[in-house]
C-alpha cells in the first residue's frame, strides 16, 4: 500500500532523556527547545510526553506555539526568536507566549499591547556568538527600557554558547555573560545540552536542553549511547531489488562505486527526496535486520545501496536502519560531514512518521 520507509518515534526515550538531563543539571528549571518540529521528531507528540516533566518549552515559530496551545499544552513556552512582526507581538499575549527581545524593534512591538497581559520577556544578550542580542555593554539600558513598559514583564536573561560542545569551551562567554546576569535580578538562561552535559557552572536557573533529549550527542567524540542517552528516532527502509556485482561493475549515478570482486547488493527505498543525506560517502554504516552493513555507492532521490555480501538471508524486504538505536545517527552525520542535528530535522514529510508512546 504504501513505499517501504518509516520514521519511527519512541516517546519513552524523549522521556528517558528529559530525566537524564534533569539528573545531571543543576538549572532549578529546564525548557525543553523542540524548535523545527521538534527536531524532526513532532512538535506536539513530543511536548505531550514531557508535559508532565518539563517546566516549559522552547521553539521558533508562532504558528507552533499556538499549536502546543490548542493540543492543551500549559506550560509556559517561550519564543527562542521573539515576535517576528508587531502582529506576533500581539498575538503572544493571546496565547500566553513568553519569549525573547533581542532588538528595539521587538521591544517596540511588545511596548503596544496591554498592561492587563504582560507578556513575559526573556531579555537576549549577545555574548560573543554574534548572531542574536544586545551587546553587554548595552544590557543595563535594554533592561530599563523593558521595565518601563507596562505591557512586559522582563522574567529571564539569555545567552547562546557558540562552542558548549567544543574543546573551545564557554568560558569567555560566560565570564562576559555572568556578571550583567547576576546584575539584572532576572532568571539566568544560558545552557544548552552541551553545557548542561559538560559545563555546570552555566546551568543558571533554567537551562534549555534540545538535542540530548532526543538522544544525541552534542559532542564530536561520543554518541548519545555513549553519554546514557536512548536514541529516540529511527528511519528505516526496505530492501525492494537485490543486485549480483562481477568485478569492476559500477553502482549508481557516477559510478562512484567499483566492485572489486563479486558481491550482492541491495536497493533500499530511501532517497535523498527522504533527507537521507545525498553526500554519505561509500560504507556509512547501516543495519540490515540488525547486521552492521555500509551504504554502496551514491545515494539516488528515491533509493540508496547497501551491500549484501556478508548478509545470504538478507533480500527484498529485509528492514534496512538507516540511523537509530542500532546505527548510531552522529556516524552518519560524520560520513556525510554534517551533525544529527541536520540529518533529524531535515527528514521529509513524505516518510510517514510513527510515534510509540
Ligand atoms: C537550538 C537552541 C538550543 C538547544 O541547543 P542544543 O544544542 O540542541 O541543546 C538552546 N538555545 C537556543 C537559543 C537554541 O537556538
Amino acid at each position: 500500500m504504501t513505499r517501504p520507509i518509516r520514521l519511527e518515534i519512541s516517546l519513552p526515550a524523549i522521556r528517558h532523556n528529559f530525566q537524564f538531563i534533569r539528573q545531571h543539571a543543576r538549572s532549578r528549571q529546564l525548557f525543553a527547545v523542540i524548535k523545527a518540529d521538534a527536531y524532526g521528531h513532532g512538535v506536539v507528540d513530543t511536548a505531550k510526553a514531557l508535559a508532565d516533566q518539563a517546566d516549559g518549552f522552547a521553539l521558533l515559530n508562532i504558528e507552533d506555539a499556538v499549536r502546543l496551545r490548542e493540543a492543551g499544552i500549559r506550560q509556559p513556552i517561550a519564543l527562542l526568536e521573539g515576535p517576528f512582526d508587531a502582529a506576533e507581538a500581539a498575538a503572544m499575549a493571546d496565547y500566553r507566549l513568553g519569549g525573547a527581545a533581542h532588538s528595539i524593534e521587538q521591544m517596540d512591538w511588545l511596548a503596544k499591547g496591554s498592561a492587563e497581559r504582560p507578556v513575559e520577556v526573556w531579555l537576549k544578550i549577545n555574548s560573543g556568538m554574534n548572531r542574536l542580542g544586545f551587546r553587554l555593554e548595552q544590557a543595563a539600558d535594554a533592561l530599563a527600557r523593558l521595565r518601563a513598559l507596562p505591557a512586559v514583564r522582563p522574567t529571564t536573561i539569555m545567552t547562546h554558547f557558540a562552542t558548549a560542545d567544543e574543546d573551545y569551551g564557554v568560558a569567555e562567554q560566560w565570564e562576559r555573560f555572568q556578571p550583567a546576569a547576576a546584575a539584572s535580578g532576572l532568571a539566568v538562561c544560558a545552557a544548552n545540552s552541551a553545557a548542561l552535559l559538560r559545563h555546570p557552572p552555566t546551568h543558571g536557573d533554567i537551562g534549555r536542553p534540545g538535542i540530548a533529549l532526543y538522544g544525541a550527542s552534542p559532542f564530536g567524540n561520543a554518541t548519545g549511547a555513549e553519554l546514557g542517552l536512548i536514541p529516540a528516532m529511527t528511519l528505516s527502509a526496505d530492501i525492494i531489488a537485490v543486485q549480483h556485482l562481477q568485478p569492476d561493475d559500477a553502482v549508481g549515478y557516477g559510478r562512484r562505486f567499483i566492485a572489486e570482486r563479486a558481491m550482492r547488493i541491495g536497493i533500499v527505498a530511501c532517497g535523498y527526496a527522504d533527507g537521507y543525506p545525498r553526500v554519505a560517502a561509500n560504507g556509512t554504516p547501516v543495519a540490515v535486520d540488525g547486521q552492521a552493513s555500509g551504504t554502496v555507492g551514491r545515494v539516488s532521490m528515491d533509493m540508496l545501496a547497501v551491500d549484501l555480501s556478508h548478509l545470504p538471508q538478507a533480500g527484498i524486504g529485509s528492514r534496512v536502519e538507516l540511523w537509530g538505536p542500532q546505527v548510531p545517527i552522529e556516524q552518519v552525520a560524520a560520513a556525510a560531514g554534517t551533525l544529527s542535528y541536520e540529518l533529524m530535522s531535515a527528514v521529509m514529510p513524505r516518510v510517514p512518521r510513527i510515534a510509540h508512546s
